[in-house]
């Protein structure tokens, strides 16, 4: 069983569209893959359409949330929500708040770069996205990398859009307990996600995770390109002496990232716990009656 739980399409920033998406991880060699875009439930519909047979999708999002740092300050973390209830309407309403935040925040950053000189239009950016998606950064980048100014999306991030340039603009993202409550009232079940990614900016200390525990959290992303050994050792420790349980996952964003679907897997036995955790009947029913399945 080859699992990957955490994947991006063009709902958000990912490259391939949610069918593609699914058609590459049958490709890839995986039995199970995870749609979880960025604060949007846009893409699991035609994914479903065209999942292909042997194949399960797992419903999923990515929701961007801050949290304490445990030193006093407030940081960015992204918290994977599955199975959740996509009807809810405490979760449609934020992540319909948080898209319109997105696409006046990425039309914010574009605009800074026109008038600073850079060959970006920030209405024809925002305009040639799809009207359900998440709008974000590495939508930017590559304007910019087809503008010939970088010559990838990640030479754009590290000179222009990291956070602390002079171009990047925050939103104002849920707490993130607000989430996890939020998603376990829609009968998900939620993962933090890259937890100790330090190559995009600080991450919280091992206190917050407990604290996060305490408020629901399920599990955490231990696998993932962005985590180092000693990363990975720290966090499968934290999640056993916790009780969380853990995930592998790529976080494939298509080519807007150099990694592939399936470079990190999650063992069945965790996705197994992941399914008994959810309780919303609504996804439970509808996952049914997935090809797969029959
Ligand atoms: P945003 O959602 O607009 O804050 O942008 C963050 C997104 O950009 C995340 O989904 C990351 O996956 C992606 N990202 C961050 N750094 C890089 C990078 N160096 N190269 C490609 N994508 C990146
Ligand atoms: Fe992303
Ligand atoms: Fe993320
Ligand atoms: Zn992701």
């Amino acid at each position: 069983m080859r699992i990957d739980l955490h994947a991006h399409s063009t709902a958000s920033d990912g490259t391939d569209t949610p069918a593609q998406l699914v058609v590459a991880a049958a490709a890839a060699g995986l039995d199970v893959v995870a749609l979880t875009d960025h604060d949007t439930t846009a893409g699991w519909a035609e994914a479903v359409d065209a999942l292909p047979a042997g194949l399960r999708l797992i419903r999923g999002a990515e929701f961007s949330c801050i949290a304490p740092d445990g030193q006093g300050g407030r940081i960015s973390v992204h918290l994977l929500g599955y199975l959740f209830d996509p009807v809810c309407e405490a979760i449609t309403a934020e992540q319909a708040r948080l898209r319109a935040e997105r696409r006046v925040r990425l039309h914010t950053m574009a605009q800074r770069m026109a008038t600073d000189g850079f060959p970006v239009d920030p209405d024809a950016l925002l305009d040639g996205l799809p009207p359900h998606a998440s709008a974000g950064r590495p939508h930017l980048a590559r304007a910019l990398v087809s503008a010939g100014v970088v010559a990838s999306v990640d030479e754009a991030f590290r000179r222009y859009l990291i956070t602390g340039s002079p171009y990047y603009t925050g939103r104002t993202d849920i707490d993130v307990s607000a989430a996890i409550r939020m998603i376990r009232a829609a009968g998900g079940v939620s993962v933090l996600a890259h937890a100790l990614a330090r190559c995009r900016g600080p991450v919280v200390t091992a206190g917050v995770i407990a604290e996060l525990a305490a408020d629901g959290l399920a599990g955490v992303e231990v696998d993932h390109p962005d985590h180092t050994a000693d990363d990975r050792a720290a966090l499968r420790d934290l999640a056993a002496s916790l009780g969380l349980l853990i995930t592998g996952s790529s976080d494939y964003h298509g080519t807007n990232k150099t990694l592939y679907l399936g470079q990190e897997t999650t063992e069945p036995e965790m996705l197994e716990r992941i399914e008994e955790l959810a309780t919303c009947g609504h996804v439970a029913a509808v996952a049914s009656q997935d090809p797969a399945d029959g």
